[in-house]
């Protein structure tokens, strides 16, 4: 692929890149990509979208619609993703014409839990005991030892949707029952010690590079808190899920920054000892929210190398600065407790801003709902224990459970 330069070339053209998808990630992707100087499209039906509100042109049609299409086709010298379930024809489409990253074969094993897991298994990346679910036979046929498990659809599940945890066969019959009998997958529950991730990027050479991993606190199934410094996990199991999400990223040929979810067992369980301390949870292929916090404590962000695996740039190593707590900030904020209606309270940011090293992401969403991604805090500091300090503090005054 050859290398599509920012700014303005001699004849007055604008290089402009393209983000299917008007989420926060395409927001911040388009940020990344307007700061470089670069122009910016984005293809969402939503007139009111984080990312379409922000570029330079918005292409408001659906992802298969063969206008929003070539108008994407125009504009832009290259195409990417900020969610996985952007339908995978589409990516085809586009990138007949123009390099897209990550390509579609990669983004439609991200998109299948299925496929995924059968990834793990090629690249010997030990994952959850699972077993698919999509008949009645299989049904049957499955293993009384993935219960108590998580069924979980194949495909569009997201923030903890689309799951159901099952302790008894009756349970997982009526669970997918309530599932409507789609294509699901039942895993394992197992015993967390706690989760972590890595994210990698990879450019169309092959050239690679990653941020340590960092360690993650889901809440009701949604991330809460991201934590990352050096010495936050255990050395050994950090470069192990480097070494997984490398071999991963490799084998499918893949562009760009792609997410690796990871359980971590506590080693002395006889389950860690028959699969492994590490367990591969589910990939994501794009910048990921616990990767949020690379914006204010490295010298290149995630969505900065997501711009420059697609621009076909160079990718260094990034080099993380500062230890970083990242606070996920839901639409829970701003209801007072026990009330039900939106925007009764506005979040003290003032307050929260007062404290040092804290840095405020909003995406500019509308409406406020409890469980909606509204926005982060990113916390930095000079030392581990100042930022754990500041992030316990800015907790309490938004009303957060403790990190
Ligand atoms: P999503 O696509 O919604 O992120 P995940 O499969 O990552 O779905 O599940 C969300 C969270 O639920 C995980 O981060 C973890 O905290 C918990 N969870 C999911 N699967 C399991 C499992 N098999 N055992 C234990 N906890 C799990
Ligand atoms: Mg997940």
């Amino acid at each position: 692929m050859s290398t599509i330069l920012p700014g303005t070339s001699a004849t007055g053209q604008q290089t402009t890149l393209g983000v299917m998808g008007g989420g926060q990630l395409g927001r911040m992707f388009v940020q990344a990509a307007q700061r470089m100087g670069y122009f910016t499209a984005v293809l969402d039906p939503d007139p009111a979208s984080p990312a379409g509100r922000l570029s330079h042109f918005h292409v408001k049609t659906g992802y298969l619609d063969e206008q929003g299409l070539a108008q994407m086709l125009q504009r832009c010298a290259a195409i990417t993703i900020e969610f996985e379930n952007v339908p995978a024809p589409a990516l085809v489409t586009l990138g007949a014409h123009r390099p897209v990253a990550p390509h579609a074969n990669a983004v439609a094993i991200t998109q299948d839990r299925v496929q995924e897991k059968r990834q793990f298994a090629h690249c010997a990346v030990p994952c959850v005991p699972w077993a698919p679910l999509e008949t009645p036979a299989q049904l049957a046929a499955l293993p009384d030892r993935l219960l108590p498990g998580i069924l979980k659809t194949a495909r569009l599940g997201y923030d903890g949707k689309g799951q159901a945890r099952v302790d008894t066969r009756e349970q997982l019959a009526r669970a997918w029952q309530e599932l409507k009998q789609q294509p699901c997958v039942l895993e394992m529950l197992v015993p967390l010690a706690f989760e972590c991730s890595v994210l990698v990027a990879r450019g169309s050479e092959g050239d690679m590079v990653h941020y340590a991993p960092q360690r993650n606190v889901h809440r009701n199934g949604i991330l809460a808190v991201t934590s990352a410094w050096d010495g936050v996990l255990p050395a050994e199991l950090a470069q192990q899920a480097v070494a997984c999400a490398r071999k991963l990223a490799e084998a499918m040929l893949y562009v760009g920054v792609l997410c690796v979810e990871f359980f971590a067992l506590d080693p002395a369980t006889p389950l860690a000892q028959e699969l492994g301390g590490l367990l591969a949870n589910e990939m994501a292929p794009r910048p990921h929210n616990s990767g949020h916090y690379t914006q204010d404590a490295c010298d290149k962000s995630q969505f900065d190398l997501q711009v420059c695996a697609l621009a076909g740039l160079p990718l260094p190593m990034p080099r993380q600065h500062s230890p970083a707590i990242m606070l996920n900030l839901l639409g829970d904020l701003w209801f007072r407790p026990g009330a039900k209606k939106p925007h009764a309270v506005t979040p003290d940011w003032a307050a929260v801003l007062r404290l040092p090293g804290t840095h405020l992401h909003l995406y500019g969403k509308l409406d406020a709902r409890p469980g909606r991604k509204m926005g982060h805090l990113n916390i930095t500091g000079a030392t581990v224990p100042q930022v754990q300090a500041v992030a316990a503090q800015a907790a309490q005054l938004l009303g957060m459970a403790a990190p």
